[in-house]
Parts: C-alpha cells; structure tokens; sequence
C-alpha cells in the first residue's frame, strides 16, 4: 500500500486509497491543528478556511461523526471519508463513579490497538491545584450544573516507566506513549460528556494521570497547543507534573509563557536518600539537578511552582521531614507552595496511610516555615480514581 505522511503534528501515515478500509483503519482528523487540517483540505482542492469550520466541529461543539458536520457541504463530508478520514476522537468506553461524585473513565483510542487510557473527573477539585482562594469565583459563574468547578486529570503514556515505588500505574511499565490527538482527545470527551461550555464554567485540566509527562515531551506540549489555541482553553488552568526529568524542565522553560501550564515537581520526600528510596529516577537527577532546572522557568506574575508531597505512613510524615522540604523549598528562591497528598493504598504497595494528624501537623510545620501547603482531599479512592492508583482496574 502507498503512504503520504500527513502535516506536521501526528507522524501518522496514510493510506492513499482507503475508500475500502474500515473504521479502525480509517485516519483521524483528530489530533490535527490549524494548519494540518488545511494541508488535508488542500489536497482536497479546499480552501484553508474551511479548517475553522471542521476546528470549530470537532474540537469546539464536540461533533464526533464526519457525517454530521452540517456546515461542510455534503460532498466535502463524502470526499473526506472516501480518502480514509473520519473525526476518530478517543472514546469513554467505561465510567465508574465514586460516591464523592469523581468518575474515573477508560478512554480508548481508535486505531489497531485495543489499549484504554484512564482519565478523572473530579467536580469541586481536590482543593490541590488551586489551593490558592481562586474557587470562590467559581461559585457565583455556574447555575445550570450540579459542581460549581472541576478538574480533569489527563494521562500521557499507557503505563509509565519511572517506577515510583508508591505508585499503582508503575506496575504496568510503559506501553507507549499517547498521541496528540489521544492526550487532547481524553479532554475533549469528558468535557463532551458534561456538557461544558469552555470559557464559561471553570474546568481545570491537571497532567497527573498515568505516565510522566515529560518522557513524552512533544507529543504532550502538542496536546497543549490543540488544547489551547484548538479547544480554548486557557493554559493558566492547567498544571503538569513531572517526576523531575531535567532535560524535560530545561526544556519546559524555554516554552513562551502564554503558552505553558503551571509546573508541579512531584517531590515526595525531603531529601535525596529518602526519595532515592521511593523514586528511583532520584538517582539519575537528584533534588539539587532538579530545583536547579527548575529555577530556569520564567514564572508569570503571581504564579507559583508548586511541589506535590505524597505522604507516607511513617516513611515521609515526620516533623523533621517537613522542616526539610520547607529549607529545600525556601532554597529555590521562587514563589511556591506544597500540595500533600495522603497515600492512597494500592493492591500489593508496601507502604501505610498517614495519620490524619500527621498529615495536619506536617502541614502546621510547612505554615511555621513560611511555605503556604495545602492538603489535597483524596478523591474517588473508592474506584481506584485518586492519586497514584490509575492502572486500568475494572472492578470497582
Ligand atoms: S507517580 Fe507518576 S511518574 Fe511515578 S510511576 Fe506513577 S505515573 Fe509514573
């Protein structure tokens, strides 16, 4: 068969004559920005603006089939799909929901491959990526829906190779990393599937699910992109984090500012030999390498680098533990704050859940030190939904 590679931005290859083929061999047009989609229209003998139209569709009003982009003339829907296109969007294929209200998904990508992807709703947040009073100007915006915000948590790899030993995601190993389209395309259907209406009611879009962000680097700054100039959203509603990949930071801080999200370091522990421990990565770029890239992000005015603590049972909750994080944090010199997260238990894990009164102390100790900390609420433990506890379980 003959393959054409496709605009910039998904590397995927084509069929030439794929009039025959199925759906699951068919290309999406999902994933594709601006100017790929007039580069398909072109070699359609379209003109450029009518990607606007299939943008303002697909990523916009949340279309799924070609068919029914009524604003595309009927013989442009039926050329596209002739030449092997459809709309192609990643798919929630299962749903289980918490008692708190979070929903957990199984997101699949079409394509040959039968592999899901887990992504979270949590309405109301989990007082973790805001933590900073912004939720009160949520309250008065949304009267239609029954949550005032929300959080979307988005994956980035099937599986993950950095093996934090706390982790449940990390004992799939990595599988392969998501596209554009499929990294995006987890946002779009959960915003689908309730019914949000972007610019209007407050959705913040957090990196934390499974994988590690920035051992995916194009593919997620691509995701990005589509996700803010594509979608519209605002990057300053989304946070990425990172297990401290260095040469992903150094090159996270060259990104234009209007363009990157907030940069969460998952730290976890208060020094290089606990952390050594419980996130072997540590031994490649230790905590100094860490700060010291991440000193090089230009922060925007009144933001803050956050670093996410994952506290555990007798392991990481102490007193001098916290004094520890806060020299590390002060040391960096930038305005920060710290996100604790109780551990959330996990099949075959050997780790405890804090005390709760651990946790508030370490928190209490963090505030003495001068570093503002908040404690994030656990969400949707019960369908294996919070932190650290994606893996594609299916009970629930
Ligand atoms: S915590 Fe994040 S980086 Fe670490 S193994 Fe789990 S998914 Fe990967």
């Amino acid at each position: 068969m003959m393959l054409r590679v496709v605009p910039e931005n998904s590397g995927q290859l084509v069929p030439l004559d794929s009039a025959a083929a199925g759906n699951e061999s068919r290309v999406p047009l999902f994933g594709l920005d601006a100017a790929a989609l007039a580069g398909v229209l072109a070699e359609e003998g379209e003109p450029s603006w009518r990607a606007d139209q299939i943008i303002e569709a697909i990523y916009r009003q949340y279309i799924r089939e070609l068919s029914s982009i009524t604003t595309l003339s009927l013989d442009l829907r039926q050329k596209l799909a002739a030449g092997g296109w459809q709309i192609g969007r990643p798919e929630i294929t299962k749903a289980f929901q918490s008692a708190d209200g979070t929903e957990r998904y199984l997101i699949q990508c079409p394509g040959p491959t039968a592999e899901t992807v887990e992504t979270v709703w949590m309405p109301e947040g989990d007082d973790g990526e805001a933590g900073d009073g912004s939720n009160d100007e949520a309250r008065a915006s949304n009267e239609t829906k029954d949550w005032r915000r929300a959080t979307i948590c988005v994956s980035s790899q099937v599986g993950c190779s950095v093996n934090c030993q706390f982790c449940l995601t990390a004992k799939l190993g990595l599988q392969r990393n998501l596209t554009p389209g499929e990294i995006a395309g987890q946002v779009v259907s959960v915003l689908d599937r309730h019914a949000v209406r972007v610019g209007r009611d407050r959705v913040n879009l957090v990196f934390m699910g499974m994988g590690e962000p920035f051992l995916n680097y194009d593919n997620f700054m691509a995701a990005v992109r589509l996700l803010v100039h594509e979608v519209g959203l605002s990057p300053q509603r989304m946070t990425v984090s990172t297990s401290g990949i260095v040469p992903g930071i150094e090159r996270f801080a060259q990104e234009p500012s209007d363009l990157r999200p907030k940069l969460a370091i998952s730290l976890n522990a208060p020094n290089d030999e606990v952390r050594a421990g419980i996130m072997p990565i540590n031994r490649k770029w230790p905590i100094s390498s860490v700060m010291d890239a991440v000193r090089r992000v230009r922060l925007r005015p009144h933001e803050r680098i956050t670093f996410e603590y994952v506290l555990l049972g007798g392991v990481t909750d102490r007193p001098e533990h916290a004094r520890e994080v806060a020299r590390l944090v002060r040391r960096t010199g930038l305005p920060a704050k710290v996100n604790l997260i109780a551990w959330n238990p996990g099949p075959g894990i050997p780790y405890g859940t804090p005390e709760p009164a651990n946790v508030a102390a370490f928190r209490k100790t963090l505030g003495a030190e001068g570093i503002p900390a908040y404690i994030r609420q656990p969400r949707g433990r019960d369908i294996f939904a919070a932190c650290g506890q994606l893996k594609r379980t299916v009970e629930a």
